[in-house]
């Protein structure tokens, strides 16, 4: 687009529309920019999967109809990038819906009650220590499901990247609610910290690993932190955990 250009010495309204319009033009140039590079990294990273999908099913018709052992690790490989990008698109999905910030449903609930709804179904399933402690009664205004979802978000990081107890806690801050989850796993070193709420962004290491992540879930959770009007903050030290700590405004309209 081609910039309004006005002399700098003018202080009319004029010049101050002529500003705002610039302002706005670069805001929106920005995110296009934006958008672009999430449609790129986002083909790039749907893409990898199904690369090593197709090269597989080709060993298993060239070698695999007569050789179990080859036919089983084809067949577990296809299964696994298979799972991993039906997750992926299930979660970019998501990350187009919650955009909607009209999609958002706000409602009088139990904090208390609402962790509670999200950490049971955990512990049954993964068999893990998932402690919680906080005080009862703890009333906001929220999207409950949105609220349990990023929850669980955090609740599934920490159980992925630690072996141990994942602790819970839940505060009253006065105009907020506090909530804290700490892992006792690997941490995050400190210069990949700025960058883990980037969607498709994970740590070198856990890339490498091949946990199956997508690198998604804390984009996600950034997203809806913002539609609930949530702050979150990550500390991390290497080799001692992370903690994460979720504030919920207890009115709507302190954010
Ligand atoms: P992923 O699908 O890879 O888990 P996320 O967006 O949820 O994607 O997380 C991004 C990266 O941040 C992860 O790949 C991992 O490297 C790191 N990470 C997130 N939570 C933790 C945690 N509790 N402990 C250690 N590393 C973590």
């Amino acid at each position: 687009y081609e910039k309004i250009q006005m002399s700098v010495d003018r202080k009319d309204e004029m010049a101050q529309m002529a500003l705002t319009f610039n302002e706005m033009m670069e805001q929106l140039e920005q995110n296009y920019k934006q958008q672009e590079q999430f449609v790129s990294n986002a083909s790039h990273e749907l893409k990898t999967p199904l690369t090593v999908i197709e090269s597989y099913a080709r060993l298993l018709t060239r070698r695999g109809f007569d050789n179990r052992d080859v036919a089983e690790e084809a067949v577990g490989a296809i299964l696994s990038e298979s799972v991993r990008m039906k997750s992926m698109i299930e979660q970019l999905l998501q990350l187009a819906k919650n955009d909607e910030l009209a999609t958002f449903q706000f409602e009088e609930t139990d904090l208390f009650d609402q962790i509670e709804k999200t950490v049971k179904p955990m512990r049954q399933a993964y068999a893990r220590q998932f402690d919680f402690e906080g005080i009862k009664d703890s009333i906001v205004t929220t999207d409950s499901e949105r609220f349990r979802q990023l929850l669980y978000i955090f609740l599934d990081n920490a159980r992925k990247y630690s072996d141990d107890l994942v602790k819970i806690t839940l505060q009253d801050e006065g105009d907020s609610y506090a909530i804290a989850i700490t892992d006792y796993g690997n941490g995050i070193p400190q210069e990949a910290l700025p960058h883990v709420f980037n969607r498709f962004y994970r740590v070198e290491e856990d890339r490498n690993r091949k946990t199956g992540g997508t690198g998604l879930g804390l984009a996600i959770a950034k997203q809806l932190a913002d539609g609930l009007g949530a702050g979150l903050k990550m500390e991390s030290i290497s080799g001692m955990g992370t903690t994460v700590r979720i504030t919920i405004p207890k009115r709507l309209d302190s954010h």
